[in-house]
């Protein structure tokens, strides 16, 4: 035991019922975080969060820990933004230690075309509330020492955007710190337990078929990650959601002092570092759709080549662990968050590659949406019916490398 897996927690499990105010398919970060914010918020604790396999064991424990808000449309900027700083606040608020840390953001650039694109972000970052900065070579040097400015002699670093509020947090500890504060208050969390169907009564969804029984709800919420097109098709909902895997790996411990995070959209790669020491390393998801979790020796080769370019360093370390998750890649690489169209059935999904930064936010207003049965302003830009009303949230700057 160390300090990183000391903590014993306090769970409460309850006995499972045949009904709910309120049931949750899906025991990952989104799935929770609602679970807690409506036993929080709004005093509803008749709620069952149900987990084919066991929480965390989705995308919620297997991302790289990255929370930002520098993203490409204001939307977007002011929902993460409001997430990040609910992020900042949950150790105080839940008595949890989340291993929070922030640690500022450069988004590096190689060509001018690069450079204008960080210039565009950086204004619109802070116009909208994430304070952002265009700097230059000099400075990313002071703030990433480890740097090589001339790209391995290819890929010069012309510039970046610096996102000062940038922070990382340990994912496993974020899906347990809203699990113990749901699950205290009455939340039953109900693990290895898969939905396989959902009931209807006429049009309307009243409950989950499981595999270990049906199970009665006034409203059924899916935040089941990369399976969502399996589940919302049991209410007969199409979503433009396509199902793609990604991949990360870890090296051993490098020397403390890499203090920041540095992504590289004309490379496609992003590191940062652990508590532990470890160098943590991702790429950009599989362009083929797939639901197969298994690691690939392309993904790792082709993203460790990239990224030892401008980080020579990382060349004298070893590969410790690479993982794969399967993530709900939207069509315009924004969230949905809401009601779709059949009562009694709303979803949290589109989080694809980007969503481990939204979970607070994503929680907290999909709880009041829930409790108020009204959309709160801050998602109403990300309910399903915009791709109907063609108002879609294009924002390729959500995948951590664009
Ligand atoms: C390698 C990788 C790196 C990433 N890096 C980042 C990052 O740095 N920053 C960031 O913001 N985001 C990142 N992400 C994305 C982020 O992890 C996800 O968007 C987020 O965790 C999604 O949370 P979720 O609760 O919606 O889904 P998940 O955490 O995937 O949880 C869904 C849960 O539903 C369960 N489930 C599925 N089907 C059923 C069923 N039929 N019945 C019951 N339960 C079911 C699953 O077992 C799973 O536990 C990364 C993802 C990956 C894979």
């Amino acid at each position: 035991m160390n300090e990183f897996v000391e903590t014993l927690l306090e769970m409460k499990w309850h006995e499972p019922k045949s009904s709910y105010d309120v049931v949750i398919i899906g025991g990952g970060g989104h799935g929770l975080a609602t679970a807690y914010y409506l036993a929080t918020q709004h005093g509803i604790t008749n709620v069952a969060v149900i987990e084919a396999n066991y929480i965390g064991s989705g995308n919620s424990g297997r991302n790289t820990t990255i929370i930002r808000a520098n993203y490409g449309i204001p939307e977007s900027v002011r929902f993460y933004q409001h997430s990040l700083e609910l992020y900042a606040g949950l150790e105080d608020e839940t008595g949890c230690w989340i291993m929070h840390a922030t640690k500022g953001l450069l988004w590096i650039a190689h060509t001018e075309t690069g450079m204008r694109a960080e210039r565009a972000r950086a204004i619109i970052n802070t116009a909208c509330g994430a304070e952002t900065h265009a700097v230059g070579p000099q400075e990313i040097k002071q703030i990433c020492p480890q740097i090589d400015l001339t790209g391995n002699g290819r890929y010069p670093v012309l510039g970046a955007s610096y996102h000062v509020g940038a922070a990382t947090a340990r994912h496993d500890r974020v899906v347990w710190a809203y699990a113990q504060g749901a699950m205290q208050r009455g939340v039953t969390v109900l693990q290895h337990t898969k939905v396989t169907g959902l009931i209807r009564d006429g049009e309307r969804v009243v409950g989950v078929e499981t595999d270990r029984g049906p199970i009665s709800a006034g409203i059924v919420m899916s935040s089941v990650g990369g399976n969502v097109t399996k589940i919302a098709a049991h209410a007969d909902v199409r979503l433009p959601v396509r199902t793609h895997a990604l991949q990360a790996f870890v090296t051993n411990a490098y020397a403390p002092g890499f203090s920041g995070i540095i992504s590289d959209s004309e490379l496609s790669c992003y590191v940062s570092q652990t508590p532990r020491g470890q160098m943590l390393i991702g790429a950009e998801f599989e362009p083929q759709p797939s639901y197969s979790m298994q690691s690939t020796f392309n993904s790792l080769a082709s993203c460790a080549k990239k990224i030892t370019n401008c980080l020579p360093f990382l060349r004298d370390l070893r590969v410790l662990r690479q993982w794969t998750g399967i993530c709900d890649v939207s069509a315009d690489f924004s969230p949905i968050m809401g009601f779709t169209g059949v009562d009694g059935f709303v979803i949290s999904t589109g989080w694809g590659t980007w969503g481990f930064k939204g979970i607070p936010a994503g929680g907290e207003q999909m709880a009041q949406l829930i409790a108020t049965g009204k959309t709160p302003d801050l998602i109403a830009p990300f309910a399903l019916d915009r791709f109907a009303r063609d108002h879609a949230m294009a924002d390729l700057g959500s995948a951590g490398t664009r």
